[in-house]
């Protein structure tokens, strides 16, 4: 298949018009029938690799992922671009479950998702064999190694898959694997002759920030006025702390949300749905939250309690900007985070509790860096070809000032020398401030010289101050948790010569946050008219709730800024916009046009210029601001779903012999109403009495929206029923 295919299958089923770094050769090497393993950051497009192969090659794709929460969504999204996707897990009953597999046979699934346990059950291995198997691709696969950070023995019956359909290709992709976890993979799978697809760690659109702890909840306050309406993950270090928090939130005007693993399994679904919905913009949550979470949409990260370790941070503040919009991840840190973490890892023995506390320092050491953080974050993961500077983490964006440090510098140095060079900051700089603390007092240290004799800068300032000497290669600091202090070669000359020394210091103030800008680096940001992209933002809201799924299964965040700012008013130029394709076109275009339209034509011409996209050409804006034709003419998809009504199928009938979702017939069939034409929609509706329930509820609320209607008639009944009814009525009075 030529690059100029892939592009013509890309558009067409996802409505993208380029392939993001990396997926193209991926892509490639599936469809040759190579195994392949991929690294590739969150947010990286990693889905499309395998998504794409499943359309080309037609048979079933199996698709192992470890979150049944998860399952739902990505088939629905898939199903929103007029792809044939099912899931097989634990929550369908035996029925669904059946009919599922009967639909793989009979060749009307492209994806079929599943959960790593039902794997090793040997009905479904029966089942499997009666597929027309074409490719295996096996999410999060770094659960399979125990070197990885959440190692799942139910991944290792994979292994068995393998050796049950060897000519089978395999495709295995996760986010984060160090070199060891990449070979532990492809040992446990025997993936022979496996080509690696390893792209960087780095997230550009990410802002990186470490904050003192002391005052987080003002901070914190700030960050959440900024950031109003927008996604936001909190991550807390315990229970309590989330309930506490989520309290405190809401009350100040931050509707949040607390999510715990001890709280009962349904609460948990329904506050993930809720999250995932949109509802609630903010969790606080303990890091049981997240491992189901897919939401491209996601702004903020804040750690209000120190993570274990730097994977887990790179973990949970990779969960922002999925979308890959500028997204921002704070740290509040303090000291006593360190200790409450302490405390929990004296309960440790062994070998666990020294890479524990190894862990511990490395994520202290990263909170304390006076350089580039995101640096320190992709050596840590073995990427050496890194810049000095990002400039977009606190410290690379922090204004510094050239600062003569002489004499403080002196007072440092002599005070390193006097405590014998045996201990690190902390300690040092509590003896020159003179600090009263038992631990100075029992060491003598209070009878020193240079007790106390600082009174121009404090412990942070002082800290800076010594970091800036490290950095000089004037004071040594020992690696591990206590960093012990001591002068090197060119320390002892430097205090002796007694020459002048400047430093350039990082300003205090100047490390508050910058505002978010809506042109950070790393996105494809345009300017957008914020009424009119308001006014998308409510439509979207609206078509999920009618057809119940999460927003960004209609729209994310970039195409509807896209549309925005392209403002397409035909179908063409809607096209044109990346995120659309044929499929979502024909679901939400009229919804979106007849948006668009109206906010165009509202416009006062002169001030229509204002507000033409900055960036790429995204189709022509528009012709005129005078009227502009609504497109509503039946296409050749319309008319064949019209015949087959008027053979008396069934909605569902026509969906499965067509390969639509059912909601893609559904909008057929509405579209084929409002466009005259008749059709009986008798043998459609629901029995008798449940039609007249529905009908009354849709004149009780008397709304264009069918939330309420649903929210009258509670769960039992489904949108699809309420939409053919709202149907009937109308078609009745024209
Ligand atoms: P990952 O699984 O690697 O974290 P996803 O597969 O969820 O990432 O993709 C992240 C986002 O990028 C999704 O919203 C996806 O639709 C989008 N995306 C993927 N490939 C492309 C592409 N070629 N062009 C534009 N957007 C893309
Ligand atoms: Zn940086």
């Amino acid at each position: 298949m030529t690059t100029a295919d892939l592009q013509v299958l890309l558009k067409r089923h996802f409505g993208y018009d380029q392939f993001r770094p990396g997926q193209e050769e991926i892509i490639s090497n599936a469809l040759a029938g190579r195994n392949s393993l991929v690294v590739m950051p969150t947010g990286g497009g990693k889905s499309l690799c395998y998504q794409l192969p499943a359309l080309a090659t037609g048979g079933v794709t199996l698709v192992i992922s470890p979150l049944i929460a998860l399952m739902k969504d990505q088939v629905d999204g898939l199903r929103s671009n007029g792809i044939a996707a099912d899931f097989l897990n634990s929550t369908l009953d035996n029925r669904t479950a059946a009919e599922v597999e009967r639909g793989a046979q009979a060749g009307a699934v492209r994806l079929l998702y599943v959960a790593p346990e039902r794997v090793s059950m040997p009905g479904f291995r029966r089942f499997l064999g009666t597929l027309d198997l074409r490719m295996i691709a096996i999410d999060e696969a770094h659960c399979i190694s125990e070197w990885g950070h959440d190692f799942r023995p139910d991944y290792r019956t994979l292994a068995e898959l393998r050796a049950l359909f060897p000519q089978t290709p395999v495709m295995a992709l996760t986010a984060t694997a160090t070199e060891r976890v990449q070979r532990d993979i492809v040992e446990q799978l025997r993936l022979d002759d496996c080509r690696r697809f390893v792209s960087g760690f780095d997230r550009p659109n990410l802002t990186y920030r470490v904050e003192p702890g002391a005052g987080a909840s003002d901070a914190l306050l700030d960050l959440l006025e900024e950031r109003k309406g927008q996604s936001a993950i909190i991550y807390c270090f315990s229970r309590k702390d989330t309930e506490e928090l989520a309290n405190r939130l809401t009350s100040a005007g931050h509707p949040a949300v607390a999510y715990h693993a001890g709280l009962d399994t349904n609460t948990r679904r329904l506050t993930q749905e809720r999250f995932i919905d949109g509802d609630v913009p903010i969790v606080a949550a303990t890091i049981a939250f997240g491992m189901g979470i897919d939401k491209p949409d996601i702004r903020l990260v804040v750690h209000h309690a120190l993570p274990k370790s730097i994977e887990a941070y790179y973990q949970e503040t990779g969960r922002a900007g999925r979308d890959g919009l500028p997204s921002e991840c704070v740290l509040f840190f303090n000291e006593g985070d360190r200790a409450k973490q302490e405390y929990f890892i004296q309960s440790m023995t062994g070998e666990a509790r020294a890479v524990a506390e190894r862990q511990l320092q490395q994520m202290v050491d990263f909170c304390r860096l006076s350089t580039c953080r995101r640096r320190y974050l992709l050596q840590y993961f073995g990427e050496t070809e890194t810049r000095e500077a990002c400039g977009n983490c606190d410290t690379c964006l922090a204004q510094r000032q050239e600062v003569d440090v002489t004499v403080v510098a002196q007072k440092v140095m002599s005070a390193v020398i006097r405590t014998g060079e045996r201990f690190g900051f902390a300690h040092v700089g509590n003896v020159l401030l003179g600090k009263n603390l038992k631990r100075v007092r029992e060491l003598e240290h209070d009878k020193l010289t240079v007790f106390g004799i600082v009174d121009d800068y404090d412990h942070d300032g002082l800290r800076r101050v010594a970091d800036g000497l490290v950095d000089r290669g004037l004071l040594s600091k020992a690696e591990g948790k206590y960093a012990t202090l001591s002068l090197t070669r060119e320390g002892r000359v430097w205090l002796r010569g007694h020459d002048p020394l400047t430093l350039e210091l990082r300003i205090p103030e100047a490390t508050k946050r910058a505002k978010p800008s809506r042109t950070g680096r790393g996105g494809a940001v345009d300017t957008v008219d914020s009424a009119l992209f308001d006014r998308l933002r409510a439509l979207r809201r609206r078509l999920a709730d009618e057809e119940n799924v999460p927003a960004f299964v209609v729209f994310g965040d970039v195409t509807l800024r896209g549309l925005a700012a392209a403002m397409p008013v035909t179908t063409q130029d809607m096209l044109r916009v990346s995120g659309v394709g044929p499929a979502k076109l024909e679901r939400y275009g009229e919804a979106f046009l007849t948006v668009i339209r109206g906010h165009v034509n509202s416009i006062p011409p002169a001030s229509v210029d204002n507000v033409l996209p900055v960036r790429g050409n995204v189709g022509t804006p528009r012709s005129t601001t005078g009227h502009i034709a609504d497109d509503r003419r039946l296409t050749d998809t319309h008319n064949r779903t019209h015949q087959l009504l008027q053979q008396g199928l069934t909605i569902a009938e026509i969906a499965t012999s067509r390969g639509l979702t059912h909601g893609t017939v559904m909008a057929h069939v509405e579209r084929i109403v409002k466009a005259g034409k008749t059709v009986d929609l008798t043998p459609l509706l629901p029995a008798r009495e449940r039609t007249e329930r529905i009908a009354t509820a849709l004149q009780v609320t008397d709304s264009d929206r069918l939330a309420p209607v649903k929210e009258l008639l509670g769960d039992d009944y489904s949108y699809d029923e309420i939409r053919l009814v709202r149907l009937a009525l109308q078609e009745a009075k024209v």
